[in-house]
């Protein structure tokens, strides 16, 4: 990823970054340019989904089953149970 100096418009490098959460990260962004020597901080964050994860379906789907109380998901676990098994 390349970053530019907002000072004297040269490249710049990040020196380190700060993994604040999965969708957050501070960046320690240093001007490459000896002359300017400007250093900063740029934020990293995460802004929308293109295209679903195929992992998404499955984690929904098991958020779902947690919320359920005790009851209902041996209910539904029986009722899978019950289901007659696909040769
Ligand atoms: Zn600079």
């Amino acid at each position: 990823m390349r970053v530019y100096c907002k000072e004297c418009g040269g490249k710049g490098r990040i020196a380190s970054r700060d993994e604040l959460s999965r969708e957050f990260a501070r960046l320690y962004c240093q001007c490459l340019s000896p002359a300017c020597g400007h250093s900063w901080v740029a934020n990293l964050t995460f802004s929308h989904t293109l295209s679903p994860s195929a992992q998404a379906v499955d984690r929904l789907l098991f958020d779902r089953l947690r919320d359920l109380s005790r009851s209902q998901q041996r209910e539904l676990f029986d009722q899978l149970g019950a289901l007659p098994s696909i040769s």
